[in-house]
């Protein structure tokens, strides 16, 4: 039997000082109920802890952040990557070497040194393995693509021990690994390749209630013929009233377009000119470091309980616009994060090695959250949304998926998952 005491790092049980610690989160609602926590630092400690789960015929959890916490564990191990956050920057091969437990924050500096970027998103506190597991559209994805098209190599740790996965060792495990990877394994590490750039054109305008159908109508336009240097999205939501949201939004709808283009500052004030003549906008846009271009986005920085979904559109027809505002706009009876992103460019082309992300082609991205009631209103309003825009859903993908209910309702199929997964985790010990 493997003695879980072998592991370099903190264990701690229920009851430890520690141990509801361990278990905080982004998500709030649904937390892991493991009967173990292994705080990893090596990926000897993943091993011992995937081993010692085998032998007991416990499930075993994987966490960095929380950001993406779906179903929740009751009992078995959870194996907590938090310690293993360190970053190696080639500026040569222009690649990151990050280990389990990074968060964008610190790939993003240590690339920055170099003038280089990573295909981060939104959330500088999300987990870069996460992330990019399920695909991940980054700040800069029309240029950059999915962030799983730019990895190099993962090493995961099986039920069996460790490997190295590259194109060549393994492709179908690195094809699966790369957009529906959760749930095969642990990985340890993971190289990713980095992008050139230096310094964006962005920031965001807000645009008032009134004003929200004729910029989605806009946008629509507008995004049309765009260069994939160009990326942007909408956020729609109704503001709180609470002293900690900027006065400009507070107790009200808004829009915000945020915008984030690669190429020189003029070329992105032309670009975005024709938008901000069709409605009104307040709001700057300017340059930044690439180092902030998470900001643009600026999510909320503490850690609450949520649910949501997305679809894949093959087009942006009026009808789903209509369709969002109407059921999941300001009159909604559930209080709707809205969200529209423009795809297309580097996402819609195929990646050197082929990899698991579906619906690349898709051109936009419908999203919808909502903060967790205790009741099932936000998951139905979701489905009606959903499935009032189904004749234009390409599909969905992984990551703008919350909650515990959302997962049940979609599953992702990918071809060759299930095969690999009852040949490398044939107990099923591995939750996903
Ligand atoms: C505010 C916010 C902003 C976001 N912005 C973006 C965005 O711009 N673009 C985008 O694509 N996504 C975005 N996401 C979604 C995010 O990428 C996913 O939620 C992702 O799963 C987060 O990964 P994590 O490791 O931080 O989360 P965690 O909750 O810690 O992990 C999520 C899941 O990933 C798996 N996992 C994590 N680490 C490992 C590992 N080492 N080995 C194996 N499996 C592992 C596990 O299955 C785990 O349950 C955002 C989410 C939030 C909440």
């Amino acid at each position: 039997m493997n003695a879980i005491e072998n592991v370099t790092g903190p264990v701690f049980r229920p009851g430890d000082d520690g141990f509801p610690g361990e278990l905080a989160g982004y998500q709030v609602a649904h937390p892991h109920r493991p009967d173990l926590v292994v705080g990893a630092t090596s990926a000897d400690d993943v091993m011992v802890a995937v081993r010692y789960a085998v032998d007991h015929g416990q499930p075993v959890a994987v966490e960095t952040s929380g950001h993406g916490r779906g179903e929740p564990l009751r009992g078995g191990v959870l194996i907590s990557t938090r310690r293993m956050d360190g970053v190696r920057i080639d500026p040569v091969a222009r690649v990151a070497r990050v280990e389990a437990g990074t968060r964008w924050a610190r790939v993003v500096a240590a690339a920055a040194e170099h003038g280089l970027t990573p295909p981060s998103g939104s959330s500088p506190e999300a987990g870069v393995v996460g992330y990019t597991l399920g695909g991940g559209i980054g700040v800069l994805a029309r240029e950059l693509g999915w962030a799983s098209d730019r990895v190099r190599s993962i090493d995961l740790v099986t039920t069996a021990g460790p490997r190295h996965v590259t194109a060549d060792s393994d492709p179908v495990l690195f094809r699966v690994l790369r957009g529906a990877g959760q749930g095969l394994g642990v990985v340890t590490a993971m190289e990713i390749e980095l992008a050139p750039v230096g310094r964006i054109y962005g920031g965001a305008l807000s645009v008032a209630a009134e004003h929200v159908p004729a910029l989605l109508a806009a946008y629509r336009e507008w995004t049309a013929d765009l260069p994939e240097r160009l990326a942007s999205s909408i956020g729609a939501l109704p503001y709180p009233d609470l002293p900690m949201v900027p006065e400009h939004l507070r107790g009200r709808y808004v829009a915000q377009v945020r915008i984030a283009h690669t190429g020189p500052a003029a070329e992105g004030e032309r670009l975005v000119a024709p938008l901000r003549a069709a409605v009104p906008t307040t709001g700057t846009l300017g340059e930044l470091p690439s180092t902030r271009a998470a900001e643009i986005f600026n999510e909320p920085p503490t850690p609450h309980a949520y649910t949501g979904t997305n679809a894949m559109l093959r087009e942006l027809d009026p009808a789903v616009l209509d369709a969002a505002l109407g059921i999941a706009g300001p009159d909604a009876p559930v209080m709707c994060v809205l969200g529209l992103r423009h795809l297309g460019g580097a996402l819609a082309r195929p990646p050197a090695a082929p990899d698991a992300v579906a619906h690349r082609d898709a051109p936009y991205l419908l999203q919808v959250l909502s903060l967790v009631d205790g009741t099932d209103a936000p998951g139905r309003l979701h489905r009606e949304l959903m499935d009032a825009v189904a004749p234009w859903t390409a599909g969905r993908t992984p990551n703008f998926r919350f909650g515990e209910q959302a997962a049940k309702d979609w599953p992702i199929e990918v071809p060759g998952r299930a095969e690999l997964k009852a040949d490398l985790d044939p107990k099923g010990v591995f939750h996903a």
